[in-house]
């Protein structure tokens, strides 16, 4: 395998990276100030780059899965209707900041917007995107990267992956095609680092203990789809889908048509989540998944099994949103604690 090729560059210097970035027409994207979410920002000193910083409470998906999206409008005309595309322009754009969770979710989510259907919305938000991950030194008791095959220093999903370094200082690894040529592009921003630069490192981070073996949670849910575990953790979920909205890696949506008035109107896909009772309410009125404690095993199966069975990897990157979230305090590392104890498996 090819080494990954590694610039140093400094806080001062991504900040004046912002400003080039910005009179060049780029889309900039940064977690705001408060940490509650990613955020457009325009200015450098607006950049937030915090390895120690806690997830930001919305994950950076809606960047490439936004909330809602018109797919298309309609109008009618005398002989029929017109269908007209929605003039989004692209921009070249650029995710700051990233950590290993929210990033590694891109080519995870890529998966299912791939699969028998190639979704050109997505698709073309991810083309247009470089995604600049940062290693995480924040750890608190919802995180569990390190129990879904990742950890702090995690690339997966980065373009260019940033690692700490001292004196404001950041070794930045090329890790994709576009991460390069990112950098060539604004190579006054990054030097190419030899290997004193490298002895600047800061100690890696630790990362979480791992909590569980998500292999065995799988074994233990191919044969248990029927378990009184389902009603156990179930019954107590309020249906909020606040884990599905926060989460990274989830991604159902409705696709529904909004009128404007008599003659004219859009179609629009919007998020929408399997916790809520109406996800799978047929017109008939016939619900598969009737109760809460069926919509709680589908979230942990797709998680953990179905994902896996479709597409080889787990539905789940351990940033902890949905627990830290969840107005009923259901903590899904738990739940999968309690799954491996059931496998009789020591973690
Ligand atoms: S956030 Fe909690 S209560 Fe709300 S749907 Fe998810 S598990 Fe249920
Ligand atoms: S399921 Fe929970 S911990 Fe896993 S990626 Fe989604 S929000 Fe994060």
């Amino acid at each position: 395998m090819q080494a990954m090729k590694q610039f140093i560059t400094t806080d001062e210097k991504l900040r004046q990276l912002v400003h080039a970035l910005s009179k060049n027409a780029w889309n900039i994207i940064s977690a705001g100030k408060e940490g509650t979410n990613f955020i457009y920002i325009n200015d450098g000193k607006d950049l937030v780059i915090n390895a120690d910083s806690k997830p930001t409470k919305l994950s950076a998906k809606e960047f490439f899965f936004p909330k809602t999206e018109p797919l298309f409008f309609y109008k009618k005309n005398h002989d029929g209707v017109d269908l007209l595309d929605p003039k989004d322009v692209l921009r070249k754009t650029v995710l700051f900041g990233v950590k290993p969770c929210d990033a590694a979710a891109v080519p995870v989510m890529g998966k299912v917007f791939n699969w028998d259907y190639k979704d050109e919305f997505f698709n073309r938000r991810v083309e247009q995107t470089v995604i600049i991950g940062m290693a995480c030194s924040y750890s608190d008791v919802y995180c569990f990267c390190t129990s879904t095959g990742l950890s702090p220093e995690s690339s997966k999903g980065s373009d260019v992956f940033l690692k700490p370094a001292q004196n404001s200082s950041y070794i930045a690894e090329a890790v994709t095609p576009k991460g390069e040529a990112f950098v060539v592009e604004f190579s006054s921003f990054f030097d190419a680092a030899n290997e004193n630069d490298v002895k600047l490192l800061l100690n890696s981070p630790k990362g979480p203990e791992k909590k569980f073996d998500a292999n065995q949670v799988k074994q233990w849910l191919d044969g248990h789809f029927e378990d009184p575990l389902w009603n156990e953790v179930g019954e107590t979920c309020l249906g909020c889908a606040q884990c599905a909205f926060t989460c990274p890696t989830c991604h159902c949506f409705d696709i529904v048509d909004e009128s404007c008035g008599y003659n004219c109107g859009r179609r629009v896909k919007n998020w929408d989540g399997c916790q809520f009772g109406l996800f799978t309410k047929h017109a008939s009125g016939h619900n598969p998944r009737g109760h809460q404690p069926e919509r709680y095993r589908q979230r942990i199966s797709h998680k953990f099994k179905y994902y896996q069975d479709k597409f080889g990897e787990i539905l789940c990157t351990g940033c902890g949103r949905c627990t830290r979230g969840c107005p009923v305090g259901i903590d899904i590392a738990e739940i999968a604690q309690e799954i491996n104890k059931r496998n009789s498996v020591l973690v």
